[in-house]
C-alpha cells in the first residue's frame, strides 16, 4: 500500500500500566536469558500486540544450539542476531498502535492476529516479483531484523504481513497457523493430482500439517511414515490412509506393494534426517516428485543418478508458507484437525528453557510445544 509516511505521533502508544515486560533475549548459542525490557512503543505504521502464544519450532532449537545456518561458518556469514527476542510462530491481541496501521490492516484494538514469520523488504528481486518468501535480506521475527514473540508484548512493524484469527480458538492452536501454512506450501509445491499416492515422511508439526493439507486435496492415497506409533495414530486422524512405522516395517517395500511395484508419485520429506532422503528417492516412481521441506543438521549424501538416469525425478524445495495463511487459519478454525493432540505442551514464559528441551527430546512425546506469555 502506497500511503505517505505518517507525521503524526501514534495515538495509542502503550497499554495502560505496563512499563516493563518479561522477554527471552538471545545472547548467543546456548545462552538465552529471561530479562525485563521496556514495553516497546509502536511507531508510525506499527502495532503493539500482547502475545498470547508462541510455538517453539525445530529451527528455534537449531538456532539455540548454534547451527551454522544461523550463526555462520567458514562458508557463510551469521544470519541470526544477538540481542533479539526469539519466537516466530505467534498470535496476539492488538493493544496499541498507529491508527493508520489499524485502518490499513482493517483491525481494531482487541483483535487477534497472526504475523507471517518473514518480514519482506519489498525491494529485492524476489520481493519485486511477488516472491516475498525468498526475500534477499530475509528479515524474520525472532532471528534477524525484528524481535519475536517470546515476550509479553511484540511490535508488528509496518512491513509485516498480518492475518486475522478467530479469538475463539485456544491461542496455542491459533499459533499453529505458522507451521501449517508451511506444510500447505510444501503440498502445493508437489502439485498433487487426484490419482496420486503421496508419501509424507515425519509426523511432527510439519509432517502432520502436510498430511492434513494433502487430505484437503484428496489424492488417491496419503501414506505417513514415522518411528512413533503415537504420532502415526495422530497422522491417521489428520487424514493419512496408511501409516508405516519405519522401525517395524520396510517403508520402500510397503509403498511398492501398495502401488503395484511402481512407487509413489510424491514424497514430502519433513523429518530433517538424512536417511529420509535416500528413502524417498527409493520409494518414488519414475518421473515422481520429491519435495524437501526439512532443514538438516548435517550434509546429505546420495547417489544423484537416481534423480537423473534411473527415474528422472522432479526435486523441489519448499520454504515458508506463501499464500497459504488464510487457508491454514480456516482449517484450524474449522475444527477438523485434532489440535488438542497436536499441541502437546504449553508452558509459561519463565520455562522457555524447558520448552526448548521438550522440542529437542526427539524420542519424547512432544509434538507442538507452545509458550504462553
Ligand atoms: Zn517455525
Ligand atoms: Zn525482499
Amino acid at each position: 500500500m502506497s500511503t505517505p509516511m505518517s507525521t503524526t505521533a501514534p495515538v495509542t502508544t502503550r497499554p495502560k500500566g505496563a512499563a516493563t515486560m518479561k522477554a527471552v533475549v538471545v545472547h548467543g548459542p546456548e545462552d538465552y536469558r529471561l530479562e525485563s525490557r521496556p514495553v516497546p512503543s509502536p511507531g508510525p505504521d506499527e502495532l503493539l500486540i500482547a502475545v498470547e502464544a508462541v510455538g517453539v519450532c525445530a529451527s528455534d532449537l537449531k538456532c539455540f544450539h548454534g547451527a551454522a545456518k544461523f550463526w555462520g561458518d567458514a562458508a557463510r556469514p551469521a544470519w541470526a542476531e544477538v540481542g533479539r527476542v526469539p519466537g516466530h510462530e505467534f498470535v496476539g491481541r492488538v493493544v496499541a498502535g498507529d491508527p493508520r496501521a489499524l485502518a490499513r490492516r482493517g483491525l481494531a484494538l482487541g483483535d487477534r492476529i497472526a504475523c507471517e514469520q518473514i518480514v519482506p523488504c519489498g525491494r529485492c528481486r524476489p520481493c519485486s516479483r511477488g516472491q516475498y518468501w525468498m526475500c534477499g535480506p530475509h528479515d524474520m521475527f525472532g532471528f534477524r531484523g525484528f524481535d519475536g514473540a517470546m515476550a509479553e508484548y511484540a511490535i508488528v512493524p509496518a512491513r509485516a504481513l498480518t492475518h486475522p484469527v478467530s479469538g475463539e480458538l485456544p491461542a496455542h492452536h491459533a499459533a499453529y497457523a505458522e507451521p501449517l501454512s508451511c506444510a500447505m506450501h510444501a503440498v502445493e509445491r508437489a502439485e498433487l493430482r487426484f490419482g496420486d499416492t503421496v508419501v509424507i515422511a515425519g509426523a511432527g508439526p510439519i509432517g502432520l500439517g502436510a498430511i492434513a493439507a494433502a487430505r484437503q486435496k484428496n489424492p488417491l492415497r496419503v501414506i505417513a511414515l514415522d518411528r512413533s506409533d503415537e504420532k502415526l495414530a495422530l497422522a491417521r486422524r489428520c487424514g493419512a490412509d496408511v501409516t508405516v512405522n519405519i522401525d517395524d516395517e520396510d517403508a520402500v517395500a510397503r509403498v511398492l506393494g501398495l502401488t503395484g511395484g511402481e512407487g509413489a508419485d510424491v514424497y514430502i520429506e519433513a523429518t530433517g534426517h538424512p536417511s529420509a532422503v535416500l528413502q524417498g528417492l527409493r520409494l518414488l516412481r519414475k518421473l515422481g516428485t520429491f519435495v524437501e521441506y526439512s532443514v538438516f543438521g548435517s550434509d546429505v549424501t546420495v547417489d544423484w543418478s537416481i534423480i537423473s538416469d534411473d527415474k528422472e525425478l522432479d526435486v523441489r524445495g519448499a520454504h515458508l508458507g506463501p499464500g497459504c495463511w488464510p487457508a491454514a487459519i480456516k482449517l484450524i478454525e474449522s475444527g477438523a484437525l485434532p489440535m488438542e493432540d497436536i499441541c502437546t505442551h504449553q508452558v509459561p514464559l519463565e520455562q522457555f528453557q524447558a520448552a526448548l528441551d521438550l522440542v529437542g527430546d526427539t524420542a519424547g512425546s512432544s509434538i507442538k510445544v507452545s509458550i504462553l506469555p
